[in-house]
């Protein structure tokens, strides 16, 4: 029997919530195959600020580098937010990211059948979206120099070399072979000069893909055409901070925002995490979705572990929880048979 070693980061808010729900599920789907897995619970955060006075201890790096995959909750909330900014949760994250160099971002975004009443949109705009937002994570704005801010003054800066970019291009490229072969890029080449750079390197990269059909769109378009339209989407190829907007954005066609999963790969260990933050106005309530998290821990197990039938039954598990009508409060109010709590949703799923 195999044992997959897994780090465990809970964080802080809804985060422990949602990932004790995702070990349900992951123990269960276990049970049913040839392999186990062995937790180690680290702690990243504010959590880890509190108690080590760092929100990323060197001991959840390494826990993290000497497993096989990385499945994460949220971090962050309003009681860190006045620490200087090395200090604070998110800064922890960015680091975690960047000592792993998990580079791309894979945040998928479909509608469930059952839920299409659930989206903000009409149902006939959302019914069958099945997109994927390749994001670079660990550059950008979010990461370039110089930063900072005085009394009177704030900045940050968008960097991209041209190694950065053709890697991220690559990822989203062999994806799109694997989907719809269509990548749309994303960027803001009319008016910033990293933009330039990104859609030339881009269009270089693609001529190695010549099944591909490769399109470019401004962000702002984007913005507008993901609502208008989501259906013209295969896979949206995007910097950092616009794919950060523009994957909350595709959040909303399925319904909400604790539905989604994300992987984030591109390096040897790979951190599997809900796109949702830590939801501190619904933390300690039970009453959080934990479904990101568990389609989070499947993508694990595609990606990480090569497990792909036990992530299928998960797959299959969620849509027929949902399609039996059980619902947790952020999709209740459109038509469920039955709101569930947090770890009631976890359990159905669980016992499927
Ligand atoms: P971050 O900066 O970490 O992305 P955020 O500020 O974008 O965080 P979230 O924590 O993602 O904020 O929460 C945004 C809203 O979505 C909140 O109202 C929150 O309650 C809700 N929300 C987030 N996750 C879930 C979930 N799993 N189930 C239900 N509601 C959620
Ligand atoms: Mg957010």
């Amino acid at each position: 029997m195999k044992t997959y070693k897994i780090a465990l980061i809970k964080g802080d808010g809804i985060g422990p919530e949602i990932i004790d729900e995702a070990t349900k599920v992951l123990d269960a789907v276990a049970s049913c195959f040839d392999f186990d897995f062995k937790y180690e619970e680290v702690l990243m955060g504010g959590c880890a600020y509190d108690e080590t006075g760092d929100p990323l201890p060197q001991e959840t790096i390494t826990a993290a580098l000497n497993s096989d995959a990385v499945l994460f909750g949220a971090i962050g909330g309003e009681k860190w937010d006045n620490l200087p900014r090395e200090k604070r949760p998110e800064s922890g994250l960015l680091r975690f990211r960047k000592e792993l160099g998990v580079y791309a971002n894979l945040r998928p975004a479909v509608v469930y059948d059952e839920l299409v009443n659930a989206s903000s949109l009409k149902p006939e705009v959302v019914s069958g979206v099945d997109l994927m937002v390749v994001r670079e994570l660990i550059g950008g704005i979010y990461f370039g120099e110089p930063k900072g801010r005085d009394e009177n003054k704030g900045w940050n800066t968008m960097v991209y070399t041209k190694d950065e970019i053709v890697r991220i291009a690559h990822n989203a490229f062999n994806i799109a072979m694997e989907r719809s072969k269509r990548v749309c890029s994303i960027d803001k080449a009319n008016v910033l000069d990293v933009s330039q750079l990104w859609r030339e390197t881009v269009e270089e990269v693609a001529k190695e893909y010549p099944d591909v059909e490769l399109t470019h769109m401004y962000v702002d378009n984007a913005a507008m055409q993901l609502i208008r339209d989501p259906k013209q989407f295969d896979v949206m190829l995007t910097g950092n901070i616009f794919g950060d907007i523009l994957s909350d954005e595709a959040s909303m066609l399925s319904g909400s925002i604790g539905l989604l999963p994300s992987a984030s790969v591109g390096a040897k260990i790979g951190v599997y995490e809900p796109i949702h933050g830590s939801a501190p106005d619904i933390a300690g309530q039970g009453i959080a979705n934990p479904i990101a998290t568990i389609s989070s821990a499947s993508m694990m197990l595609r990606y990480a572990l090569g497990e792909n039938e036990a992530a299928d039954r998960i797959d299959a598990a969620v849509k027929r929880a949902l399609k039996e009508g059980y619902r947790t409060q952020d999709l209740a109010q459109y038509d469920a048979k039955e709101v569930c709590s947090t770890s009631e949703m976890g359990s159905i799923i669980a016992n499927y």
